[in-house]
């Protein structure tokens, strides 16, 4: 009979929020698959645990998810830590889970830290519908691309950063949304510099222009409001704008001057779209 693979979650700073259970199964599975194994180690350690362990990360998850895999199917349990909150969420993990599930192979979730779900209660922004959209793209059109499909979702958005994309992020999030949208920045959750900023996404451009970020980010941002006036106004309508001072003679320029007046978007973020949509045309 294959074993279980056990997702089992870490804390996403705070040690304090190892439970009962991830301690119990940690201690009994057969092995650990760990996505790096000098960060796992220090919280085995911690535990007064000591267990083989084998790697598991992005660049090794084939070869490495087929020894697993293997493994399990040969009656081994094994517990999925990944470096950081609940495993297969925007980490590899997922992929393991994906060839259990091909494989017939039982996966049990146990329930723990998550930095979307922590970010979300506290965002103070609607939590009855919302979208997880993770990390956006490096590549400058497949992150538009991603964040104009978003252009008129109502949900509550979350998304994941790295503190040196998140001024390129903040950047793209006006663009799209527009700068009076509410955003919460959620930054280094559970640790000792925790801070949960509810703002404006302009506001939240404005600052880390000035100071440059430091530390692990959610954003939730506010889903498109149901009633759109002015300020609220999407790219698309922003452009429209644009193009109809432009067939009436106006400079681009001074169009897109005009138009980010009026609706809160960037004029450059205007003006570097419009280029954009020309020369797709
Ligand atoms: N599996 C993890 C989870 O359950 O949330 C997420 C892994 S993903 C590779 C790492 C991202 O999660 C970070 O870039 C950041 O966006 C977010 N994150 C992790 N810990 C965080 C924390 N303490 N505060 C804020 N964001 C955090």
């Amino acid at each position: 009979m294959a074993g279980t693979l056990y997702l089992v979650p870490t804390p996403i700073g705070n040690l304090g929020d190892l439970s009962q259970r991830v301690m119990d199964t940690l201690a009994e599975v057969d092995f650990i698959a760990a996505e790096d194994t000098r960060i796992s180690v220090k919280i085995l350690n911690h535990l007064g645990i000591k267990k083989p362990m084998v790697s598991y990360y992005r660049h090794n998850a084939e070869n490495s998810g087929a020894t697993i895999l293997g493994r399990l199917m040969a009656g081994e349990s094994c517990a999925l830590v990944t470096d950081a909150g609940t495993p297969a969420i925007s980490d590899p993990g997922e992929l393991l889970v994906q060839s259990c599930a091909q494989a017939d192979i039982p996966v049990v979730a146990i329930p723990g830290p998550c930095a979307l779900v922590t970010a979300l209660a506290v965002s103070g922004l609607p939590t009855g519908r919302f979208t997880f959209e993770g990390f956006l793209s490096v590549t400058k059109k497949q992150r538009m691309e991603h964040l104009h499909s978003l252009q008129t979702e109502r949900r509550t958005m979350i998304f994941y950063e790295a503190p040196h994309k998140l001024l390129r992020t903040l950047t793209d999030l006006v663009a799209c949304f527009g700068g009076e949208r509410p955003v919460s920045i959620c930054r280094e959750l559970t640790k000792l510099h925790e801070e949960v900023w509810k703002t404006t996404l302009a506001e939240a451009l404005h600052r880390y222009e000035q100071q440059p970020p430091k530390g692990e980010f959610v954003l939730i941002v506010a889903g498109m409001p149901e009633s759109t006036d002015e300020t609220t106004r999407s790219m698309e309508d922003a452009l429209q704008q644009v193009q109809e001072r432009v067939a009436q003679g106006e400079r681009l320029t001074d169009a897109c001057k005009a138009v980010a007046a009026e609706t809160g978007y960037r004029k450059q973020d205007l003006y570097q779209q419009a280029i954009q949509e020309r020369e797709s045309e």
